[in-house]
């Protein structure tokens, strides 16, 4: 995999990286791991993975570092086996011994992270988007929406494929309180992390989702 885009997209729950990963994912043909919505697949689906983190992810928790990683380790290999060029990470690492477990693990690839994207925005803006966020239920779409900067065409409708939206659970109030505490003290960290390997590039998420895509465009290419 020498020579590939690794890409880490960081940043708050509802910061937009998600919307980020998916456009970058599509326009430069590059997977998309975005391991909130694995598992949220996996507690669908109620694997193993899936029985045992429901209770973390629905109450805004982060799901042990054994899990996930795991998890990672499985995208990774396969990855790997089919000599893929590069990837997107939308939503891991978020703690300290995640970072270190993935440069080891793709480190045995000859492989190293090429940017860390961290996405900013103040905390009442990602509060406000995640209240008023809904998603596709149809696996394979996904879509996000916001009802009021970028509501569905038809209430409650996907514009894409038709399916229904919905509200993610841990879109509560209670659960984004939790999330936001271990986001501060758990991923917040990562930060200085990145920046003191000199991976880290800050960039401004409260512009239209287009101009962030175009930002960190012009910071990859
Ligand atoms: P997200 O869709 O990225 O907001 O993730 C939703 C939820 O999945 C999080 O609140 C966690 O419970 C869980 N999750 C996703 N990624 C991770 C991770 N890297 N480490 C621990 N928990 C995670």
């Amino acid at each position: 995999m020498s020579n590939h885009k690794n890409l880490i997209l960081f940043g708050p729950p509802g910061v937009g990286k998600g919307t980020q990963a998916k456009l970058l994912g599509s326009n430069l043909n590059l997977p998309h791991i975005d391991t909130g919505g694995l598992i949220r697949q996996a507690i669908i689906n109620e694997t193993d993975l899936g029985k045992q983190a429901k209770s973390f992810v629905e109450s805004g928790k982060l799901v042990p570092d054994e899990l996930i990683i795991e998890l990672i380790r499985e995208k990774l290999n396969f990855l790997e086996q089919q000599s893929i060029r590069g990837f997107i990470l939308d939503g891991f690492p978020r703690t300290i011994p995640q970072a270190e477990a993935l440069e080891k693990m793709i480190e045995e690839f000859d492989e190293k992270i090429n940017w860390v994207i961290s996405i900013k925005a103040p905390k009442e803006v990602v509060v406000s988007r995640l209240s008023s966020r809904r998603m596709c239920s149809k696996k394979t779409c996904h879509e996000i929406y916001n009802l009021i900067t970028k509501p569905p065409k038809e209430e409650n409708k996907c514009d894409i494929c038709g399916n229904e939206l919905y509200q993610r659970a841990d879109d509560s109030v209670e659960a984004c309180v939790e999330r936001f505490i271990e986001y501060d003290t758990k991923t917040a960290p990562l930060e200085e992390y990145y920046r003191k390997k000199g991976l880290l590039t800050n960039i401004d998420g409260i512009k239209a989702p287009g101009d962030v895509y175009n930002e960190i465009l012009s910071v990859i290419n």
